[in-house]
């Protein structure tokens, strides 16, 4: 059984978040250290550490997190100029939180991937 993050307890609503969207399968939430203008996690509500924990039985709360994506984008109007999604995997994707997610970053040019 995996350990809870801190997310569980922002799903749950029991600590402070700025919550942009909620369903039964997923929630949003502004990031603490916002790095673009529009700077959004969208996580599953069950605890899934990362892409390697990833089950067939996942795939529609993972489904769901690119239909809150584009949601979102459209509700911040950055959904014409664009933005990026990304979803880091452990250490050397640069993971610190073990509930995955899915960043939604906009609202400025990111410029190419891995600079
Ligand atoms: P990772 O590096 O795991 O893909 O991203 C984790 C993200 O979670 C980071 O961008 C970090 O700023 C954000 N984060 C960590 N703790 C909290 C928190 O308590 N509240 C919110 N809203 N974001 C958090």
């Amino acid at each position: 059984m995996a350990e809870e993050t801190i997310f569980s307890k922002i799903i749950r609503r029991e600590i402070p978040s700025d919550i942009v969207y909620q369903d039964e399968l997923v929630t949003a939430f502004r990031d603490i250290a916002p790095r673009t203008p529009t700077h959004v996690l969208i996580v599953p509500n069950v605890l899934i550490p990362n892409v390697n924990d990833v089950l067939p039985e996942h795939e529609q709360a993972l489904g769901r997190l690119f239909t809150v994506a584009s949601k979102i984008a459209h509700d911040e109007g950055i959904d014409e100029d664009g933005y990026r999604l990304i979803v880091n995997c452990n250490r050397h994707g640069g993971q610190e939180v073990y509930h995955i997610h899915m960043h939604l970053l906009g609202g400025r040019p990111l410029g190419p991937l891995l600079s």
